[in-house]
């Protein structure tokens, strides 16, 4: 008898069990919108050229080694790292009071900030979007903080609960740490105007409560690096303090490298130095230290201008791609007279639509047309092609009539 016979069988993650699911389906007209990563109009996952060209630079330098890299990672990814979002000419990076970790992507960067929070700040308690992508509850939990919710989206208008929001924010407790989607809020797709942004900040910082900022889709929302880090920018010029979690999973198309930075902005330099210090003693037994290729060929390209410039190119095809799926899939829904109003798709921005669907809905539409989401009715618009549309907008159309 195993000593482990009482361990029961776990659920599988919402959002991964999509794709497990819709592997197991025959049909060849099967679809999967679950997934959170680009694919190309054949449907196939896209590696960028600007990557492959800095790989063959790593490749063919015989003077690169595998040596460990020192805790918080790549110096220099950490440096170029923090350029990226916080701007090139930001007062914060040359005045040295933001200290930049590498960490394990996205999920990695909010759970080293978490952990420190919670070894080190006043307040335990941080507030998530209602809803969020589905992993920050358990993030945040488990690194030992007390997670809340605020108002965030409304679904009569499918669009933002801004007076909601700022009631929730306005009576959190002062000091509370706040999660923000720096843009391309997953799984809503709805993001605060600049003019609300400019609220929140106001209100946040009234409040004394701490921004953490959830940085997944920079870029990858607008097509502009500059645009979607706005909201960010803003709450560093006022000289107040936060932190942000950065991934390259979306923007660089890194998913598996597994490459994202943690930045904690404070008041003086001498506190960021302090942070640091004890950031590497909240890595140093969990990980010890973070993988080298992925920052290595972060690093090439941010630091060399062609492969820069390139890379933003790229990067604005996948967005414009994204986009026009947007319009092709709302052109479709009103040519068959679908019933509702579907301007939300339109008007959602980044990765994600919310459709409005119904668990019941999705329900029928992978029964009846093999098309794959989660329960919350969210598709992915990176994973639909002009050649799928049409059978995405059949199965909405009979799903809602
Ligand atoms: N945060 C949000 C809102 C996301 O949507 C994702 C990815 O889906 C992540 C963080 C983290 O992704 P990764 O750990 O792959 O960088």
């Amino acid at each position: 008898d195993s000593v482990f016979s009482h361990v029961v069988q776990a659920p599988e993650d919402p959002i991964l069990g999509v794709t497990v699911a819709y592997n197991k389906d025959p049909s060849p007209v099967k679809l999967n919108l679950g997934v959170g990563a680009y694919r190309t109009e054949e449907g196939k996952p896209l590696v960028l050229n600007v990557v492959r060209k800095a790989e063959q630079q790593l490749v063919n330098d015989r003077a690169r080694v595998k040596e460990y890299l020192p805790i918080i990672g790549l110096a220099e990814f950490n440096k170029l790292s923090a350029k990226l979002i916080f701007g090139a000419d930001s007062p914060a990076i040359q005045e040295n009071r933001i200290t930049t970790v590498q960490c394990l992507s996205g999920t990695g960067s909010l759970r080293v900030g978490a952990e420190f929070l919670a070894k080190h700040y006043h307040q335990r308690t941080i507030y998530i979007p209602l809803p969020t992508w589905g992993n920050h509850p358990k993030v945040f939990t488990l690194a030992g903080l007390s997670v809340k919710t605020y108002r965030y989206y409304d679904p009569a208008t499918r669009g933002l609960n801004f007076q909601g929001l700022l009631e929730d924010l306005g009576s959190a407790p002062a000091g509370a740490i706040v999660l923000l989607h720096a843009c391309a809020h997953n799984p809503t797709g709805v993001d605060p105007t600049l003019q609300q942004w400019e609220q929140i900040r106001q209100l946040m910082r009234s409040k004394k409560l701490l921004p953490f900022f959830d940085s997944a889709y920079q870029g990858f929302a607008s097509g502009s690096l500059d645009a979607d880090a706005q909201s960010v920018r803003m709450f560093v010029a006022d000289g107040g303090e936060c932190l942000a979690a950065q991934s390259y999973a979306k923007n660089m198309g890194l998913y598996g490298e597994r490459v994202g930075a943690l930045s904690i902005v404070c008041k003086t330099a001498d506190v960021a130095g302090k942070v640091e210090s004890q950031l590497k003693l909240v890595i140093r037994p969990m990980y010890s230290n973070p993988p080298i290729h992925g920052a290595s060929i972060v690093a090439a390209i941010l630091r060399d201008r062609n492969l820069y410039s390139e890379w933003t190119i790229e990067l604005k095809a996948m967005a414009d791609r994204i986009i026009s799926m947007r319009h092709q899939l709302y052109d479709a829904l009103r040519a068959r007279g679908t019933p509702g109003d579907w301007s939300h798709i339109i008007k959602q921005i980044g990765m994600f639509t919310f459709t409005g669907l119904n668990s019941k809905q999705v329900t029928f539409m992978t029964k009846e047309y093999h098309i794959y989401m989660t329960s919350d009715g969210r598709i992915s618009m990176a994973g639909l092609s002009s050649k799928t549309v049409p059978h995405l907008a059949d199965a909405i159309h009979a799903a809602v009539t």
